[in-house]
């Protein structure tokens, strides 16, 4: 094979491990797979050689004997990491605080920042940090480099940045907007910009997945973004609220007694489509709408009406609005949602196209019309491509 470079991109959750080989310069994958269940009584490996899929069904320990293992599959059925070239380990990390506007070499201290900062990401940054240490004692030759989720957000101007609280309450429990997401909003823009040979737009992207999240970037600096402290706040997601009034809490506190922690579930894993309509797919919302159901009827109306609120806010904050750009699961495989997320939006000059918003592809692409004063677009994301990138342009 031939003698190119690759990293190894690692996104370790708290039960399971995403990896993917990625050659940064071709901008494909070599491999990829996932290790899941870590810690339960049968863990499962999913390894992708070339189309070819190798699974396992063995316990799994913890993170390091995934690691372990996913190792053991690249030499038993490829592709050899010694031959690979692996030139960097990249690992996404969700919370930066206000420490990271970049991508950073993982050394002691870099490890010590990302734990004193796990208060802000406690789902996220110890898991996380469970794949940087497996990584560095498995993989010890190679340069480890950290992506945050964040890092894209770290510039937002104060006022986006702000929350109206208390400044002393604020600034001694590090309140304030951090985003998340950052890696995809960095990519799909730049991706934007590059298709439409400009520099200088004022962009909208929608990040739809299972998490979802809008950005707001003008000339390539993101001026605004809805997820906030947490990435809670602002769309409507699978299974979170997004945007809801604070005081729910004490509401639900106060009278349906629930704790904390209750509140915390409820919000995070039981709202959103979820908790409207049942389903967090929306592939099963739309088959319910089929079926006549009107609470999926109205969760996919809050889930359309949110985004339509966010783009008319942003196109204000920016003064105009050169480009709306779909992307991640929803965003780009959804026409009924793209359709749905700009209705009504034509004094603002978004004009879709029905056909091309309704063709499937796997390509960026654009789907207004052609007099459409706002270019609207659908450009899939590739979170590991990009983690990749960042990684090398450190090296
Ligand atoms: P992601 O988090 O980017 O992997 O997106 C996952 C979500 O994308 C799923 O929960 C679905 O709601 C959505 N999705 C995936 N494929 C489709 C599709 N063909 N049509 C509509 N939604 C889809």
């Amino acid at each position: 094979m031939s003698a190119s470079r690759t990293v190894l991109v690692i996104n370790s959750g708290s039960s399971s491990i995403k990896y993917q080989l990625v050659d940064p310069d071709a901008g494909t994958a070599r491999a990829s797979g996932l290790v899941e269940r870590i810690g339960e009584s049968a863990g499962h490996i999913e390894h992708r050689n070339d189309g070819e899929v190798t699974e396992r069904h063995d316990r799994v320990t913890d993170h390091g004997d995934g690691l372990r293992q996913v190792l053991e599959l690249f030499q038993e059925v490829g592709p050899d990491l010694a031959e690979a070239g692996i030139v960097a380990v990249g690992h996404r990390v969700v919370q930066g605080g206000r420490q990271f506007a970049g991508p950073a070499l993982v050394d002691d201290d870099v490890v010590a920042t990302i734990e004193r900062l796990s208060p802000l990401a406690p789902l996220h940054n110890p898991a996380n940090l469970r794949g940087i240490q497996v990584g560095r004692t498995l993989l010890p030759d190679v340069p480890h480099v950290v992506v945050f989720d964040t890092a894209f957000f770290q510039g937002l101007p104060e006022d986006a940045a702000t929350y109206a609280l208390d400044r002393e309450v604020a600034e001694k429990y590090s309140v304030r907007r951090y985003g998340a997401h950052g890696t995809s909003h960095q990519y799909v823009s730049a991706q934007v910009s590059e298709m439409l040979g400009r520099d200088d737009l004022r962009q909208i992207v929608l990040h739809l997945g299972n998490g979802a999240s809008a950005s707001a970037v003008v000339g390539g600096r993101a001026v605004d973004t809805s997820m906030g402290l947490t990435p809670l706040e602002g769309l409507v997601m699978g299974t979170r609220t997004g945007d809801i009034d604070p005081a729910t809490v004490f509401h639900l506190a106060r009278n349906a007694g629930m704790s904390i922690d209750e509140v915390d579930d409820l919000f995070n894993k039981r709202s959103g489509l979820k908790g409207l309509t049942g389903e967090n797919d929306l592939r099963q919302v739309h088959r319910l709408i089929e079926e006549g159901d009107a609470a999926a009827k109205l969760g996919l109306g809050v889930y359309t009406h949110r985004l339509r609120k966010y783009v008319g806010a942003y196109a204000a904050v920016m003064g105009g609005l050169d480009a709306l750009t779909f992307t991640a699961g929803v965003g780009e495989n959804d026409a009924v949602v793209r359709a749905g997320a700009v209705a009504g939006l034509g004094f603002l000059g978004i004009e879709l196209d029905p056909e091309k918003n309704a063709a499937r592809s796997k390509e960026p692409r654009v789907i207004s019309t052609d007099g459409s004063r706002v270019t609207v677009l659908v450009v899939p994301t590739n979170e590991e491509l990009a983690i990749a990138r960042q990684a090398m342009s450190l090296l």
